[in-house]
């Protein structure tokens, strides 16, 4: 070797010069492309499907941000014959969603760079407002939230009140919950929601979503520290099943995130920097959301020991929910199932003013009924999962809760 200046080879084709080294190992542009792009088919071939008798309908989430840029585009060559990838069509048909977040963050340019993507590709494209959970011509009654020494309760809404536009109810909503981290937590609910309701409007069987790698760490460590940890296994499993006609699948979460940002690179994919609660929080220098420290816990560990996200993700993907320890009903705001006694637990393991009043609850929730006169008032600590009893708590009294979640 001549000059001083020594090039590590591609582990793969050990002939061309390293580009990028990913976990330890040093590929080539070439080689690692391919490596990339198998990991995703090999991921989303292995993914089930509901069973249907024809082939299933996919819907591909599109956010606009780096992973969902690269979904798309991956999703997209999967499914057009002849572009090249020799792939067998899994699919019968290939929709795009795209969540309009612009209500809550009022980026109307970033609405626009993601149109214009989209645009790009031909397939059907779906939009849905996140305000179109207060959408009236949908839901006829809304309830709001109220705690008072009884207990945790949800009530009818008064008519008056759901005159508002579907935005100024979604704002007011947000308004009313405290902490950035029950916004997120809340705005993932709804998105959640949005997301299912596409898909079964267009029937579509199975939904891709971007989550990477590096996301699905953050994720777990994160649920694990609201917890959430009970149904961890449906919110960042290889698949979630948590609804029977519906699947949402996860392609990408072999790929790192740094991974996927090279992939994007490499292709020239645009992506666009959605605002978020965190983003918003930190310009006005207020706390951070248990969501930002987490990325950045996460993304500090993943600096000094590369192998902390595979692992992570690993051993999540190894999670199954213990039939035993599920009850049957399904949580009314996040729709997951309620883990057994989340709202005795929640009780003496937690300290908040909630907690204060709840500790003069009777456990017998009959008796409860009882002392309240107005027969609208229902109590929910029991129809509520762990998190969305720490969500409900943390949101003001009279709060009009999104459309989705009935009593
Ligand atoms: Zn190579
Ligand atoms: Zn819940």
């Amino acid at each position: 070797m001549e000059s001083g200046n020594q090039r590590v080879t591609c582990i793969k084709c050990k002939v061309l010069p390293s580009d990028i080294k990913i976990r330890q190992a040093n590929f080539c542009k070439s080689c690692f492309q391919l490596n990339f792009i198998t990991k995703f088919k090999s991921n989303l071939a292995r993914s089930a499907a509901p069973q249907t008798e024809k082939r299933p309908n996919l819907l591909v989430a599109f956010s606009g941000g780096n992973s969902s840029r690269a979904l798309l585009q991956l999703c997209s060559d999967f499914q057009t014959p002849g572009s090249g990838t020799k792939l067998q069509q899994k699919y019968n048909e290939m929709l795009i969603l795209h969540l309009d977040e612009s209500a809550i963050f009022e980026d109307q340019d970033a609405e626009k760079s993601i149109m214009e993507i989209i645009e790009k590709y031909p397939f059907k494209c779906i939009t849905k407002k996140l305000e179109d959970v207060f959408s009236s011509s949908r839901y006829s009654k809304f309830v709001s939230k109220t705690t008072n020494s009884k207990g945790l309760f949800f009530s009818h809404s008064l008519e008056k009140e759901t005159n508002e536009s579907p935005k100024d109810l979604l704002v007011k909503l947000f308004e009313g919950i405290k902490s950035t981290t029950s916004k997120e937590y809340m705005l993932e609910c709804i998105k959640h929601h949005l997301l299912l309701e596409a898909a079964r409007e267009n029937g579509c069987e199975v939904i891709a979503v971007g989550n990477s790698a590096t996301r699905i760490a953050v994720k777990s460590i994160l649920m694990t520290s609201e917890g959430r940890g009970f149904s961890l296994p449906f919110d960042v499993g290889a698949e979630s099943t948590l609804e029977e006609d519906v699947y949402i699948v996860r392609p990408l979460r072999s790929s790192l995130s740094k991974e996927i940002v090279y992939y994007n690179n490499l292709l020239g994919l645009e992506s666009v920097t959605i605002p978020t609660f965190s983003t918003k929080a930190n310009a006005n220098s207020k706390i951070m959301s248990l969501g930002y420290l987490t990325e950045n816990f996460i993304s500090g560990l993943d600096l000094e020991y590369s192998a902390t996200v595979p692992t992570v993700t690993s051993t999540v993907g190894k999670l199954k929910v213990n039939a035993n320890a599920t009850t049957n009903k399904k949580c009314l705001i996040c729709l997951a199932p309620i883990g057994d006694n989340a709202s005795t637990w929640r009780k003496n393991v937690t300290i908040d003013s909630l907690d204060n009043t709840l500790k003069e609850l009777k456990d017998d929730s009959s008796k409860i009924d009882e002392n309240i006169k107005d027969e609208n008032l229902v109590n929910v600590e029991n129809s509520l999962c762990y998190s969305c009893l720490s969500l409900a708590s943390d949101t003001e009294n009279d709060t009009i809760l999104p459309g989705f979640v009935q009593i």
